[in-house]
């Protein structure tokens, strides 16, 4: 499609997405409504959800991931930015989101060793990423792994079979179910990280996160800190 991006600047000036005032940049939130979105300060067990003030501190160990999640999927400006970039193609929307992931990052990577971890964004089903042209938990990671100098790695996790849209599962059984299997990680591209920074822009039930965790499991990995700008 051709990109109208310079006329719709010129007819529709940027409102906030927060307050609604003009912004004369690229950007889609003003700095006062960026700062009013509350973040989380801790981590939190993938299985039960408990908060983990510190990271040692494990209530579900067996589970294969500890879960951080940046802030809640209930905060409106948060969803509308991760709607408008996921189905509107809105990519000045992924920099915010990007800094709320970072700077919740800050604090939670305080208590934790992440030297030689490798950041890993949940990939696509294909037919998606066909459609949408850009995976936007990519982009995410991408942003994330440049702010903590950490390794990007994009292909070691893969899609072995197309799935539906979790958003489009309407029970919490058969979001589990649609996922169930379908992640691949290549132990080859392994060697050398102490753990995993899984990247997706949010986590609902948390099936999506426990199928790419498990594969990464069965490579070889060890220690999985599975990232979520939104927690719903
Ligand atoms: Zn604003
Ligand atoms: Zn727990």
């Amino acid at each position: 499609m051709a990109d109208f991006s310079f006329f719709s600047k010129f007819l529709f000036p940027e409102l906030c997405f927060g307050c609604r005032a003009d912004l004369d940049d690229s950007r889609v939130l003003c700095s006062d409504c960026f700062a009013r979105i509350g973040k989380f300060r801790t981590l939190f067990c993938g299985k039960c959800r408990a908060r983990l003030p510190l990271a040692r501190k494990i209530c579900h160990r067996d589970f294969p991931y500890i879960l951080g999640a940046a802030t809640s999927y209930g905060n409106e400006v948060v969803k509308k930015l991760i709607y408008s970039l996921k189905f509107k193609s809105l990519s000045s929307a992924a920099e915010p989101l990007t800094k709320i992931l970072c700077d919740y990052s800050e604090g939670i990577f305080s208590d934790i060793n992440i030297k030689k971890f490798t950041v890993v964004p949940v990939p696509l089903a294909p037919s998606r990423l066909k459609e949408r042209g850009f995976n936007q938990s990519e982009i995410i990671a991408g942003g994330l792994a440049r702010h903590f100098k950490l390794e990007l790695n994009k292909n070691v996790l893969i899609r072995t079979r197309e799935t539906k849209p979790q958003s489009e599962q309407n029970h919490f059984e058969s979001r589990f179910e649609n996922v169930r299997g379908c992640f691949l990680a290549k132990k080859e591209m392994l060697t050398g990280t102490k753990g995993i920074v899984l990247i997706d822009d949010v986590t609902t039930s948390g099936a999506t996160f426990l199928e790419a965790s498990t594969a990464l499991k069965e490579a070889g990995v060890r220690r999985i800190i599975a990232l979520s700008v939104a927690m719903a």
